[in-house]
């Protein structure tokens, strides 16, 4: 029986847990590639919820929960923690959030991240956010911001780079052949940036009567 009412809340986008209805927006690309600052814009402007992924796995290791010395010898390796354990901390965050509209950052990192969380939550995303960004700019950004992160030294970059090259990356393009990809030129300033962004968080009921009128003339 359980079919019909998941089929029907995967149509939704209802979570199947909670039977909330959300919208979601993924935001990929490479390691220091600014998704967490742009997020940060986004949350401020457009009242979504940021959802870091690896935020919420650095977390789990603070909290010292009977999975943080695998998650952070994972981390300190630049590989992807198991698909189970950052959707149950995905899905917790969702649920216990009374916001309606989220930006996941960071996730879906293989296409096993992606099809297990599409299956567990019924959620499909929006669109999918790609912040395109050379590895030369990428690696001056990560070696230079200091947050004091176990990844952030040129050994776990180099890694962090090849796990995105050869796991993330499938999964942009899998979005991509569904139309869902909005790609931002990510190397430019942040305020540049954030630009681009804006033009595709803004609805399209807020642009100016005055201009749809003359469209439609
Ligand atoms: N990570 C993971 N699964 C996720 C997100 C993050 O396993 O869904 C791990 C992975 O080891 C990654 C690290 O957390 O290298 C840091 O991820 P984060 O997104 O914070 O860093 P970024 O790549 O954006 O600098
Ligand atoms: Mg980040």
């Amino acid at each position: 029986m359980g079919t019909v009412v998941d089929a029907a809340n995967k149509e939704a986008n209802r979570s199947v847990l909670t039977n909330k209805k959300v919208t979601v927006v993924f935001v990929l690309g490479g390691p220091g590639s600014g998704k967490g600052t742009q997020c940060a814009n986004v949350v401020e402007h457009f009242g979504y919820t940021h959802l870091s992924a690896g935020d919420l796995l650095r977390a789990e290791i603070k909290s010292g929960s009977e999975n943080g010395t695998m998650i952070q010898n994972m981390i300190k390796d630049g590989k992807i923690v198991p698909s189970e354990v950052t959707i149950k901390l995905l899905q917790r965050a969702i649920e216990e959030n009374g916001n309606d509209k989220f930006l996941i950052d960071g996730f879906p990192r293989n296409e096993e991240n992606r099809a297990a969380f599409e299956l567990v939550t019924g959620i499909e995303p929006e669109f999918v956010l790609f912040f395109d960004c050379s590895e030369e700019e990428m690696e001056r950004r990560l070696l230079s911001r200091n947050q004091g992160r176990e990844d952030d030294n040129i050994e776990t970059i180099r890694k962090r780079f090849k796990v995105y090259m050869e796991s993330s990356l499938p999964v942009i393009e899998y979005y991509n052949s569904k139309g869902k990809v909005r790609k931002i030129d990510a190397t430019k300033p942040a305020v540049e940036v954030f630009g681009a962004v804006k033009a595709l968080f803004t609805p399209l009921n807020s642009v100016p009567t005055i201009i749809l009128s003359h469209v439609s003339a």
